[in-house]
C-alpha cells in the first residue's frame, strides 16, 4: 500500500430524485458534518436526476445559499441513480470523493471514519449496510436469493450489503471515467476495478422523507443487468442443455432401435415407431440448441467488445522523483 495523497479538496456527490421534502434537511446535516472534518476545501455536488417534484427549485436555492461549495447539476431527465452518480463523479474536482444518498440513509456523520480509513492508505472505502430500517422482509429474501444466483453464475465481485456509500480516491475516479458502458451498476464496476478496498459498516436509518423510488421492478431490472453485464454463463445454458438433450436422445434412439427392431422386443415394452420418431425430434431440438449456444458464444464476444471496458487499470505509478 502506498502513502495516500492528502485530501486538500473533498468532493461530495449526492444523487437526487424527487427528494424535495427531505433534501433541505439532508443538506443541513451534511454541511454540519463537513464542518467537523476541517477540510481545506470541499464541494457538494447535487445531481438532480430529472426529478418531477420540486427538487430542482430546492436544489437551486441550496446552491445559491451554499455557493460556491454547493452546486446543483440537473440532468435533462431521469437517467437512474447509476447515471447520476457517474455525472457527479465526472464533474468532481476533488482529490477524493464521497458519494451519499440524499434521503439520509447514508449517514453523513460517518464521513470522518471514511476519511480516517482513506488516510490509512486505501484507495476506496466502502460502506457496508448492517441494517436497513426501511427494508421489508420480502426485499431481504429477494436480496438473499439474488446474491446466491450471482454466485451460481460466477459473479463474485458483487457482494451483499455493499452500498454506493463510498469514498473514492482521485485515481479511482479517473479510472472510473474510462468506463464507457451505458448500462452500469456503479458499485459493481468499482468493485471490479480491483483497487485496495476497506469496508466500514453502518446502520442505515429510515429515510428523512418520502418513499424509496427503487421499486421491485427497477430492482429486478438492476439485478438482471448486473448478471448480464458480468457473466456469460446464461448464454452457455442453451449449449449445455442442447448437448444434454442430444446425448440423451441418441442413447434413447439406440436403445429403442436395438430393443424393438434388432432384438424383437425382449423386454416387452411394445414401443412403436413414434417413440423412435420422438427421439429423432428430440435430437434435432438438441442440435438446434447447440447451434444457438455456439452462436451465443460469438454474441458474448461481441457483447464484451462493445462494452469497451478498460482493458486494465493501473494502480499508482511510482517513480523515484515523487
Ligand atoms: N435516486 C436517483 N435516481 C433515481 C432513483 C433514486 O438519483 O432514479 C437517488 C435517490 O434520490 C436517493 C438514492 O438515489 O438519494 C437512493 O434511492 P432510494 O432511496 O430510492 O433507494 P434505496 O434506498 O432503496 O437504495
Ligand atoms: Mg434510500
Amino acid at each position: 500500500m502506498s502513502q495516500p495523497k492528502p485530501i486538500k479538496k473533498l468532493s461530495i456527490i449526492v444523487p437526487v430524485y424527487n427528494e424535495a421534502e427531505g433534501v433541505r434537511q439532508f443538506h443541513k446535516m451534511l454541511v454540519a458534518e463537513v464542518a467537523k472534518l476541517q477540510l481545506q476545501s470541499h464541494e457538494i455536488i447535487f445531481v438532480n436526476d430529472g426529478s418531477s417534484d420540486n427538487s430542482a427549485a430546492v436544489l437551486d436555492k441550496l446552491a445559491q445559499q451554499g455557493a460556491p461549495e454547493t452546486r446543483a447539476i440537473h440532468l435533462t431527465r431521469n437517467f437512474g441513480k447509476e447515471a447520476a452518480l457517474s455525472a457527479g463523479l465526472h464533474n468532481a474536482s476533488g482529490d477524493a470523493a464521497i458519494m451519499l444518498d440524499s434521503d439520509g440513509q447514508h449517514p453523513p456523520s460517518m464521513m470522518g471514519e471514511f476519511m480516517a480509513a482513506y488516510k490509512e492508505g486505501y484507495d476506496m472505502v466502502v460502506g457496508v449496510r448492517t441494517d436497513n430500517l426501511d427494508e421489508k422482509k420480502v426485499k431481504k429474501l429477494g436480496n438473499k436469493l439474488y446474491y446466491r444466483l450471482l454466485k451460481m453464475v460466477g459473479v463474485s465481485h458483487l457482494q451483499p450489503r455493499v452500498t454506493d456509500f463510498r469514498l473514492l480516491s482521485r485515481e479511482v475516479m479517473d479510472e472510473f471515467s474510462r468506463f464507457s458502458e451505458r448500462r452500469r451498476i456503479t458499485r459493481g464496476l468499482l468493485d471490479w476495478m480491483g483497487f485496495n478496498v476497506t469496508y466500514i459498516e453502518f446502520k442505515s436509518p429510515s429515510r428523512l422523507a418520502g418513499t424509496a423510488t427503487y421499486d421491485t421492478k427497477k430492482l429486478m431490472y438492476l439485478a438482471v443487468d448486473s448478471i448480464l453485464s458480468n457473466s456469460r454463463k446464461p448464454l452457455a445454458i442453451s449449449l449445455a442443455l442442447g448437448s444434454l438433450i442430444s446425448l440423451l436422445s441418441t442413447v434413447g434412439f439406440v436403445f429403442i432401435a436395438t430393443e424393438v427392431y434388432l432384438l424383437d422386443d425382449p423386454l416387452g415394452l411394445k414401443l412403436t415407431g413414434s417413440a423412435l420418431l420422438f427421439m429423432v425430434t428430440l435430437f434435432m431440438i438438441g442440435i438446434i440448441l447447440v447451434a444457438q449456444g455456439i452462436a451465443s458464444l460469438y454474441l458474448a464476444r461481441i457483447y464484451e467488445e462493445t462494452q469497451k471496458r478498460p482493458l486494465y487499470i493501473i494502480d499508482r505509478v511510482r517513480s523515484t522523483k515523487l
